[in-house]
């Protein structure tokens, strides 16, 4: 063979395998802070989780999203509704022992009360098709992570970050529309504080083998005001904070869970919830 049907030959072969995206590198390094206690670092791709200096970390690209589209927020005709601002929907909902929520139902929303803790849902789901509706407090207070502090968590335990980002740095995988120290979102959709904002999710459950193992990662797809902020986004482990620079690992768990709200001590508000649960 010459050389010119050897590089042909090459390029061919170059052709005909996919290129798949690298899976992250994770590394951990044990720190000590200022009190000499031992504080565990996560690094993704070399980058700090939680990582504040935006020439290592850029803050995603503030854009403008279109005004909320109460036709495109309608649930479809197979969704279960979860909320829709009725004393009713408001029974779907418990605190964390399945006892009756001390959040608030005010004008038809859902609202966050204070140390009341996290507000769940009554039925347990895996895989689903989510619509979320939320509002940050139109009384703006404190930065950062103190403003609007809320989030969604799929089966419990994944959260979608829920923050007022509205002229509000924080680090960027923490931010609204942030999977918890894991993913940034790709733009910054956000709305002013107090206008109702729109999160269309598509959430694939994680799935271990006996030995506890991640056979499939979780996945998620999230749509904030009209947006594409995480596109099919694999989880590499769980989203609990493990301290100021490190979330949890994957942990063996059912195939369900409920749907839980944060309570931050920020007073966000929720309402139009709907689900279409995905077989897996
Ligand atoms: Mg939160």
């Amino acid at each position: 063979m010459n050389k010119k049907s050897i590089l042909t030959l090459a390029l061919l072969v170059s052709a005909a395998i996919p290129v798949l995206a690298d899976a992250p590198v994770i590394t951990k390094e044990i720190r000590l802070n200022k009190k000499g206690k031992e504080v565990e670092y996560m690094f993704i791709d070399g980058i700090k989780v939680h990582e504040t200096d935006p020439a290592k970390q850029p803050q995603p690209k503030v854009v403008n999203p279109k005004p909320y589209d109460a036709k495109a927020a309608k649930a479809p005709a197979n969704a279960k509704i979860l909320f829709d601002g009725t004393e009713e929907s408001f029974q779907n909902w418990t605190d964390t022992e399945g006892g009756p929520t001390k959040w608030k139902l005010v004008d038809g929303a859902l609202e966050s009360v204070r140390k009341s803790g996290y507000i769940q849902s009554k039925e347990q789901w895996g895989s689903c098709r989510l619509h979320i509706e939320f509002a940050t407090p139109v009384t703006v207070k404190g930065n950062g992570q103190g403003r609007g502090n809320s989030g969604v968590f799929l089966m419990g335990q994944y959260e979608l970050q829920v923050l007022d980002s509205y002229q509000n740095p924080t680090y960027p995988d923490g931010q609204c529309g942030a999977i918890y120290g894991r993913s940034k979102p790709l733009v910054n959709a956000s709305r002013k504080p107090g206008e109702w904002q729109t999160y269309d999710i598509t959430f694939h459950r994680p799935i271990f083998n006996e030995k506890g193992e991640v056979t499939r990662r979780a996945k998620f797809h999230v749509v904030h005001n009209g947006i594409v902020i995480q596109d099919n986004v694999e989880l590499y482990g769980g989203t609990g904070w493990r301290g100021p620079h490190s979330v949890s690992e994957y942990k063996k768990h059912e195939d369900k869970g409920y749907l839980k709200f944060q309570d931050h001590g920020n007073p966000v508000r929720y309402r139009n919830i709907w689900m279409v649960e995905i077989d897996d």
